[in-house]
């Protein structure tokens, strides 16, 4: 079974939640797919086993056969490439580039414009305790998270107990990650910010067609604003951790209260579980 655990803005309490929740269910794999900020090895401390480059193709123009034609630049959809047609000199912005190939595909030169591996991220994979942890991280400055993303996922062999920490918000990398999971947690706090950007992202799940329930991250007594949305949208709120001192104290110093949530969270797995059975 997969769940990931998504919010519609960073700062909810997300990699708190996944990572309580993953430690909880031990035996688990904890992915961190939020490869432009990962954080959840803070919280897990993971020994790292493993760690591999991850690789996009990109384009190497070779001077002594290109004809300096420009089509290769024009049919670029990025931008990412300029060829000055009367000095005969050409341009490559890496950062723009999305690796889709179109440019090596309409060179009419053979041999003109190669396709060479560029460095745009990691993989790694460690183990804390039972918890096996599998994430990637993204080099800074790269277009799009989406293709390491996908790269992780891979990794993910279908029989295990997946726990998967989203990005945050509603685009494409979000989507690539819920796309294929069985069940997805929102973490949302009680305010006019969460939950605005809650909303986003229910409109997101709802659209992808998956099960789905709130989780209430800094509830307090009181404050019902988060409860009256979710009734109003006839989702359930499904569980809750309190708004204290003691954690966001903990948060800072990369220490959760694992044991203390340990029983509720085994409890909300085996819900999840007999709601999809
Ligand atoms: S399309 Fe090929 S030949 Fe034309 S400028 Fe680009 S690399 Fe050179
Ligand atoms: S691979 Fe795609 S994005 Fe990159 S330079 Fe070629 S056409 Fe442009």
């Amino acid at each position: 079974m997969k769940i990931a655990i998504a919010s519609g803005k960073g700062g909810t309490g997300k990699t708190t939640f996944t990572t309580l929740f993953a430690y909880a269910n031990r035996p688990a794999l904890y992915v961190d797919t939020d490869v432009e900020e990962p954080n959840g090895h803070f919280f897990l401390k993971p020994e790292i086993t493993e760690e591999k480059d991850f690789s996009e193709l990109v384009p190497e123009i070779k001077d002594d056969k290109c004809t300096f034609c420009g089509i290769c630049a024009d049919e670029c959809p990025y931008k990412a490439l300029v060829i000055i047609k009367p000095t005969k000199k050409w341009l490559f912005f890496p950062e723009l580039c999305h690796s889709c190939g179109i440019c090596s595909y309409v060179c009419p030169e053979k041999g003109a414009l190669v396709e060479v591996p560029r460095k745009k991220g990691i993989i790694r994979k460690g183990k804390a305790g039972d918890v096996r942890f599998l994430g990637g991280l993204l080099n800074l400055g790269e277009p799009t998270a989406v293709p390491l993303i996908s790269a992780v996922k891979r990794e993910i062999k279908d029989d295990e107990k997946v726990i998967i920490d989203a990005p945050p918000g509603t685009s494409c990398p979000v989507v690539e990650v819920l796309r294929d999971v069985d069940y997805v947690l929102l973490v949302s706090e009680p305010t006019p910010f969460g939950i605005h950007d809650l909303s986003l992202t229910v409109e997101l799940v709802r659209d992808l067609g998956k099960p789905f329930s709130i989780v209430e991250n800094k509830y307090k007594e009181g404050n019902t604003s988060l409860e009256e949305y979710a009734k109003k949208e006839n989702i359930e709120i499904i569980y809750r951790i309190p708004f204290e001192e003691e954690i966001a104290k903990g948060y800072s110093k990369g220490e959760l209260p694992f044991a203390r949530f340990e029983q509720g969270m085994k409890e909300l797995y085996q819900k999840i579980e007999r709601r999809l059975k």
